[in-house]
């Protein structure tokens, strides 16, 4: 069907979000993070009841639920839409000023209160589809906030247009806004019961047009390392240095290939996080990234080979490696509903757009969902160099994000 043209929203919302610090804190132990992070959730909930969607509510841990009633009287299955209200620890997020950079016609864009912050299409090259859009910054001392906040506009949006267009048929559409995405725990306490839902997704994308329903397979890696001490004077042929068996396991490493610096597409890597030590003990931390088990199998076992190599060396000291499952990739699941992605894909396409099925190098709050029973693809919410003061967002990619989750919402309720 086509819809009215409809009188956006989500651009003022946008600009209003970004205003509202919500930055996360990964060494936090609570949920939220942040108390502030709560401030931004007050707001969204006041305008969805102001709106009339009369469930809408915030819980104690600072998730956001909600729930736009059916006007179907078909039997359509939940659907689930998914956004994050932090934004990331990497760079500030304290008292941001968006400036709309109207027609943007190619030219740099220079950030006002940083001039070094400098937007070219040479460092950017997704600027150059935007010829002629309305681009969104910051001024240049803080990110701006589109990682998650333009996806918190879009659904906005799109349940405002599906409120003041009801002829537009679709079944129960849930929301839900998460906080402490950025830091890796936007989905731990969510309330699966109370959500409800049966197929969601999540509006954290970047370049217009993207469905993404793949992402890395995550694991984490801790080698912990008890040498022999011996007082340094009277030490030869005793003492087995933790710190140099930290070095050499190091040093073992795949350098050309496997790291995060040499690789890209669907290549994984082995990425040391941290190290800490003394003579006796020390403990070195990873990350290991793959699109495929066997791919992870893989790295598990090259990191223990070298383990098992360094150890020859060092023979009476203990070498242990630790794995924790981080997340999984969600394709996994979603291939168990290949609806669930083929109505996104056609749903961009009703847009007006070209949909380009993808995978993310890295996470997402639906990767994790999907495992928790809600398979969740994710799709662009057109965000660009997140987590930096360079980060930007058009309103017309914003717009098109909301027509697609407008016809998302349709497609389910015409399949049914
Ligand atoms: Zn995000």
């Amino acid at each position: 069907m086509n819809f009215p043209p409809f009188k956006y929203t989500a651009a003022e919302r946008f600009l209003h979000y970004v205003t509202i610090d919500t930055q996360s804190d990964p060494t936090s132990p609570t949920t939220p993070s942040t108390e502030k992070q709560k401030n931004l959730g007050k707001i969204l909930v006041q305008e969805l009841l102001d709106m009339g969607i009369s469930d809408a509510h915030m819980d104690e841990h600072c998730y956001v639920y909600a729930t736009l009633p059916s006007n179907s009287d078909k039997e359509v299955p939940v659907i689930c839409f998914c956004s994050h209200m932090d934004t990331s620890p990497d760079c500030s997020g304290e008292n941001v000023k968006p400036i709309v950079h109207k027609s943007y016609a190619g030219d740099k864009i220079v950030l006002p209160l940083d001039p070094a912050q400098v937007l070219t299409v040479a460092d950017h090259p997704a600027l150059a589809d935007q010829i002629g859009n309305d681009i969104i910054t910051a001024s240049g001392d803080t990110l701006l906030g589109a990682d998650n906040k333009a996806g918190l506009a879009e659904i906005m949006d799109a349940v405002y247009q599906l409120i003041n267009h009801p002829e537009i048929k679709h079944g129960d559409i849930r929301i839900l806004f998460t906080p402490d995405e950025e830091i890796g725990r936007g989905v731990d306490k969510v309330d699966m019961k109370k959500l409800g839902a049966k197929f969601g997704y999540t509006m954290d994308g970047e370049t217009l047009g993207h469905v993404e329903d793949e992402n890395f397979n995550a694991k984490s890696a801790v080698i912990n390392i008890t040498g022999v001490s011996a007082h340094p004077g009277f030490a030869k042929g005793k003492m087995e240095n933790a710190i140099k068996i930290q070095q050499a396991i190091l040093q073992a490493l795949p350098i050309h290939t496997l790291s995060p610096e040499t690789t890209d597409g669907k290549q994984p890597f082995i990425h040391p996080t941290a190290v800490k030590g003394n003579l006796e003990n020390a403990e070195l931390s990873f990350i290991l990234r793959s699109f495929t088990r066997e791919e992870m199998d893989r790295l598990e076992d090259i990191l223990e080979a070298i383990c098992v190599r360094v150890n020859k060396d060092f023979p009476n000291s203990k070498l242990e490696v630790i794995f924790k499952e981080q997340y999984r990739n969600m394709k996994e699941k979603l291939d168990e509903f290949p609806q669930v992605v083929d109505y996104a894909m056609e749903a961009v396409t009703r847009a007006g757009v070209t949909p380009i099925r993808t995978s993310i190098r890295g996470g997402t709050d639906g990767s994790r969902l999907s495992f928790m029973g809600l398979p969740c693809p994710n799709i662009f919410a057109g965000e660009h160099a997140f987590h930096s003061k360079q980060e930007w967002v058009s309103i017309q990619d914003m717009e098109r994000a909301v027509d697609t989750i407008v016809h998302l919402a349709v497609i389910w309720e015409e399949k049914s």
